[in-house]
């Protein structure tokens, strides 16, 4: 008899576990726990380990400890700001102690009189008495035994971690005759030291010992992050496999003259991606690179090197970018970078014609767009910049060597693979186009080798020489703000410009416009009153658009007051302030590209951070004045936002890391990787692997399944 496989678990209705009647269960499926799968990988939130219990008369002022008490008496009242406090007297056989907590009214339903809790805090002197202030606690119940895990708890939904506890333990219990299947292969188990599925399973809900625990979500980790590995392994092999690559020659001189017309000299890190680039295109299969760069690193000259390797050879190149504002930008930016160079031309008796660059996006229309969309046919245009527009229905090339896409955040998978397969369609034989993937969102390694699996990835650490530091402050409610439009006018009076960005506001564009437009008018016509001051928001016409931004080049507009549309590409060197309104309520990913904005050129730069007063300090704010460096405010990020975040841009539902953490797994997720490289090169298809692959699509979406089962 095999063991249960998690497609068995999932089989299983909760309601088959003792205990849960109809209106448990109707509990359980609002926190997402339907089938015994769901319930045995609800994993506990933490393990409190009553071997180091205290007793409260053993407490010692200002020592970290944990305590189980009764709770005898809770008060609450309100202080001052509408804040509240919540007073709980508590104790033991021992002796008594007072818990308060600042800001949790909830606590005051949560505490009944009666109840045994854990308390972990440290405990202070006060009034001549012991007290805790805002301690961590958990609701054990009753339940016994030395390591007592604790479930994610919901009060919405009334459950409790001693039921689930109960449920779980249930549920183990009865898969213990059949056991549970371990789909992982035995050798790379062995060789990296995994305990058993089965075992894990019980260790983590059950633990002996906290070695134990430690042990089974190492191997409960592991196979979440193989499982995610082996579909991002399998997908980049099976393009690597499916697709004819170009063999790029790598002669002909185009790039050289590009770098020779440079007003500097690449840095080092921009030489080794154009060489990893340049080892890709040679080769026969296609590239897919991700070339990651924090912003200003200087990712554009990369770009139109590996574009230019494409044309040198007789082949297209085309560059997408995620907004018309920024595919205009790459536009003349690369046009200029471009002035001057000429490609062989074999219809010429001269030999040579100049290089061709053209924008297409939705606003190219009418004759000019059919002239680009017949340049693109017939070859005559080298160079394609542009949107979205680029994959449409209608759009032809002749021959797509390389194709570049600049900040991934704002494509998807979907899009990167219809480009690709635009270049297959198109071009005469067959071939597919490498692809380039540029992204300014800086990822810690570990999450990029997870969420960019299926790519190769060169870095640019560089940053290039000359650049000024920004300095970054927090004006912490209106009395700093005036501080700000005096720095903006003191700036604007020595020659340089200044963005203010309007705050974000998620659920509609509308408001943010028109929030924006106040923003516009009260500064036009108070605190910088006689500046020259433009809107930019993203309702505005895309030819308005274009001209603020113009304007704004030429330095006919002081101070650009501008929705994120600004956000990505937009490259003004004398622009040398920024103020960010409501920044507390943009991401830390997102206040870091809006502040890459500045610090372009040779002058000093600043950036203000303005929020609403707050005392209790701002952790991102905080975040962005400690740091200007892109991944350590990346790591910090994913400090603050957990992980789910990073795995929803590529994996979502029950694939979703529960156990593993890309922060704290830095080891396991390589091994994974590794791992996944040794199954699918031993077996491309996995067809030895049927535990594995059942296992995959039962918890991957039909999309991921469609690469799986393709070879
Ligand atoms: P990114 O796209 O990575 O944010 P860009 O490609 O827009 O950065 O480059 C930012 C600025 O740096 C541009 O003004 C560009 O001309 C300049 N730049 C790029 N490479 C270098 C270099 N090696 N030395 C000096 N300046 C550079
Ligand atoms: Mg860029």
């Amino acid at each position: 008899m095999t063991g249960l496989s998690f497609r068995d678990l999932a089989l299983i209705d909760v309601e088959r576990i003792k205990g849960v009647g109809d209106k448990r269960r109707v509990a359980l499926r609002d926190v997402g726990i339907e089938t015994v799968l769901d319930l045995v990988t609800t994993y506990p939130r933490r393990w409190i380990d009553r071997t180091n219990e205290a007793r409260v008369g053993d407490l010692v002022v200002g020592e970290e400890a944990l305590v189980l008490v009764t709770v005898r008496e809770v008060a609450s009242r309100s202080l001052k700001n509408r804040r509240k406090m919540v007073t709980a007297t508590v104790g033991d056989g021992t002796g008594r102690l007072q818990i308060v907590f600042f800001n949790q009214a909830w606590r005051e339903r949560q505490l009944r009189e009666g109840l045994n809790i854990v308390l972990f805090g440290r405990p202070e002197n006060y009034r001549g008495g012991l007290q805790m202030t805002n301690p961590v606690v958990d609701l054990v119940g009753d339940r016994t035994g030395r390591i007592v895990p604790i479930y994610p708890q919901s009060e919405k939904a009334q459950l409790n971690t001693w039921e689930l506890a109960g449920w779980i333990e249930n549920a183990l219990d009865r898969c213990r005759e059949r056991g549970i299947l371990d789909p992982v292969p035995e050798d790379i188990r062995s060789g990296l030291g995994l305990m058993a599925r089965d075992e894990a399973f019980r260790s983590i809900h059950l633990p002996e010992t906290m070695k134990d625990k430690e042990a089974a979500r190492r191997r409960l980790a592991f196979d979440e992050l193989l499982r995610v590995q082996l579909v991002l392994v399998m997908r980049k092999r099976a393009m690597e496999r499916d697709a004819i690559g170009i063999r790029h020659r790598l002669v002909g001189g185009l790039v050289e003259q590009f770098h020779a017309n440079l007003p500097y000299s690449l840095t080092g890190a921009q030489q080794r991606a154009i060489d990893e680039i340049a080892g890709d295109l040679a080769a026969p299969h296609a590239m897919h690179r991700l070339l990651q760069g924090d912003v200003g690193a200087g990712k554009t000259v990369v770009a139109v090197s590996a574009l230019l390797v494409a044309v040198q050879g007789g082949h297209q190149g085309a560059l997408m970018a995620p907004t018309e504002v920024l595919a205009e930008q790459h536009h003349s930016g690369i046009r200029r970078l471009l002035d001057g160079i000429e490609v062989g031309d074999p219809s010429n008796l001269f030999g040579n014609r100049p290089l061709r660059v053209e924008l297409l996006t939705n606003r190219v229309t009418g004759a000019e767009r059919r002239e680009v969309l017949a340049g693109l046919a017939d070859g005559s245009v080298d160079l394609a910049i542009g949107t979205h527009a680029l994959i449409q229905e209608g759009v032809r090339f002749r021959h797509l060597g390389v194709v570049v896409v600049d900040e991934q955040h704002r494509f998807g998978v979907e899009q990167r693979a219809m480009l690709r397969a635009k270049g297959e369609a198109d071009n005469p034989d067959g071939t597919v186009p490498d692809v380039l993937v540029m992204t300014a969102t800086p990822i810690p390694r570990t999450a990029a080798m997870t969420v960019y699996g299926d790519l190769d990835v060169s870095v640019l650490d560089e940053k290039p020489a000359g650049r000024t530091e920004i300095v970054t402050h927090w004006a912490n409610g209106p009395l700093d703000e005036m501080a700000v439009w005096v720095d903006i006018r003191e700036e604007v009076t020595a020659g340089r410009q200044a963005y203010v960005v309007c705050p974000l506001i998620d659920e509609s564009e509308k408001l943010e416009v028109a929030s924006a437009e106040q923003t516009f008018e009260r500064l036009r016509l108070q605190e910088l009153v006689g500046l020259r001051i433009g809107l930019l928001h993203g309702r505005l016409g895309s030819a308005e658009k274009e001209t603020v931004m113009e304007q704004f080049r030429r330095r006919e507009i002081d101070v650009l007051v501008a929705t994120t549309v600004i956000e990505v590409g937009v490259d003004v060197p004398n622009a040398t302030v920024m103020a960010i309104l409501d920044a507390d309520r943009f991401g830390i990913a997102q206040l870091h590209q809006l502040r890459g904005r500045v610090g372009r050129g040779a002058h000093r730069s600043r950036c203000w951070l303005v929020t609403a007063p707050q005392e209790d300090g701002n952790p991102r704010v905080e975040a962005l004045v400690a740091s200007t460096d892109g991944f350590e405010l990346a790591e910090a990020d994913l400090e603050l936002r957990g992980e789910g975040t990073i795995m929803n841009t590529s994996q979502k539902g029950r694939s979703d890391l529960k156990l593993a953490s890309l922060r704290r797994d830095k080891e396991l997720v390589a091994l994974a990787r590794q791992a996944a490289f040794e199954i699918v090169d031993a077996d491309p298809t996995l067809r030895s692997q049927p535990a594995l692959v059942d296992e995959l699509s039962l918890l991957f979406t039909s999309e991921d399944e469609a690469f799986l089962f393709k070879g």
